[in-house]
């Protein structure tokens, strides 16, 4: 149903789901659809996982919401686990990916003043994607999420993304910066995969000049790509990551997680959320991780990902007009010469989710439970569509 109760902040396709299992979701007319967008990179264990509606429902039948005024041993639970398969020291729960990014921003401006720095800065991406508060919308390399909403938050400074040079300029010109804000692939901006030792360059650069190496992990994170977190394809540890998407499956939650000089930033009363890291959600995030685990499912994703780049390109890497099909992980950017946005809406009528952003990128972000059935089904569906797409240009 649409009603013009709602403010209309988003273009909405024209369909209504009304249940979803594993990688389907079924309309109100019973039409069967291939979700190969995961609720942009959310229920990435596919739609009404088993374990998950289960540790939901046992937890949501003892107890829902406590507050942080006192201990909370679900959030003490899935700290540790957290702490345990990334290799960072602490974290704050919060409720989306943004607010994980607001715990970050403020981390950086903390680090700053301890240095002594009096306005300090961060740097950012062109073509990033961090949130839509204030400060992360000032964070976000986008005029369009920007319009409107200025004055844009101060201490930012913004740099082309995989471009270590251009960090090493800023580096000797401002000796304002405090911190790097990253996402260590580009989602939102076009599926934008940076050379594979960009992140070790740039945790160079923070030591170097005591900066704090933030990455936003919050699409890359929870074995989208391959790994649980993405930088640990590069064996690093960065100062701060943030995650949120995949790591609730479709329950609201976010997490900033520091370590190393960032470690000791947030002190008693510095940052809070009401919600944030609630028994309801740290359960279901529990749920979450011990599932990735248990069904080997972040190897699955690399696997997955070559295979339907692989189907891709050996379909449509010759065609005129497609420039590049690329992938980490379960990330994948099929990337054309021309403005493709109709796409979306065909592939619809063929009971098929996806998305194109940046114009002319198809992006593809499918939850980790696919079948190969399933994965070939994508492949055969999509490299039709735009195989055909591009014959009538
Ligand atoms: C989706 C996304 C966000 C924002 O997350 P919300 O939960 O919508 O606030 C931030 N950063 C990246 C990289 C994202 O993909």
């Amino acid at each position: 149903m649409t009603t013009d109760a709602l403010i209309p902040t988003y273009a909405r396709l024209p369909v209504h789901f009304t249940e979803g299992k594993g990688a389907w979701l079924t309309d109100t007319d019973g039409n069967r659809y291939l979700d190969a967008m995961s609720g942009i990179g959310v229920c990435g264990l596919g739609h009404c996982h088993p374990a998950i509606t289960q540790a939901i429902t046992e937890q949501a039948s003892r107890l829902i919401h406590t507050s942080n005024l006192y201990h909370i041993d679900k959030q003490t639970e899935l700290a540790e686990r957290l702490r345990n398969l990334s290799g960072m020291e602490r974290v704050f729960f919060g409720n989306s990916g943004a607010e994980a990014n607001e715990a970050a921003i403020k981390l950086a401006r903390l680090h700053g003043h301890k240095k002594g720095i009096e306005v300090p800065s961060i740097i950012v991406m062109e073509d990033s994607f961090h949130g839509r508060t204030l400060a992360t919308l000032s964070a976000t390399g986008n005029r369009k999420v920007q319009a409107g909403f200025e004055p844009l938050i101060r201490g930012l400074t913004r740099a082309p993304y995989n471009d270590v040079d251009a960090i090493k300029t800023i580096a000797k010109n401002n000796p304002s910066i405090s911190a790097i804000l990253v996402e260590p692939v580009q989602g939102e901006g076009g599926l934008n995969i940076p050379a594979n030792d960009y992140l070790n360059a740039l945790k160079e650069i923070c030591e170097e000049h005591d900066w704090l190496l933030m990455l936003d992990e919050v699409q890359t994170g929870n074995g989208r790509t391959g790994k649980y977190f993405s930088y640990q394809h590069n064996g690093i540890l960065p100062d701060v990551v943030t995650t949120a998407k995949g790591l609730g499956n479709g329950f609201p939650i976010g997490a900033c997680l520091v370590a190393g000089k960032a470690t000791e930033l947030f002190q008693p009363g510095a940052h809070g959320s009401t919600y944030g890291g609630n028994p309801l959600g740290c359960a279901t995030s529990l749920a979450v991780l011990t599932t990735l685990e248990k069904d080997g499912l972040i190897q699955r994703a690399s696997e997955l990902g070559k295979r339907i780049s692989d189907g891709l390109n050996d379909r449509l890497a010759e065609l005129e007009n497609v420039t590049e099909i690329r992938n980490k992980g379960l990330m994948i950017g099929i990337e054309l010469a021309l403005p493709c946005g109709e796409l979306v809406q065909q592939a619809l009528n063929k009971g098929l989710l996806i998305n194109v952003t940046a114009g002319n990128v198809v992006r593809l972000l499918p939850p980790l439970v696919l079948s190969n059935t399933e994965a070939d089904e994508i492949i055969q569906k999509l490299s039709t569509l735009i195989s055909t797409f591009l014959l009538k240009q």
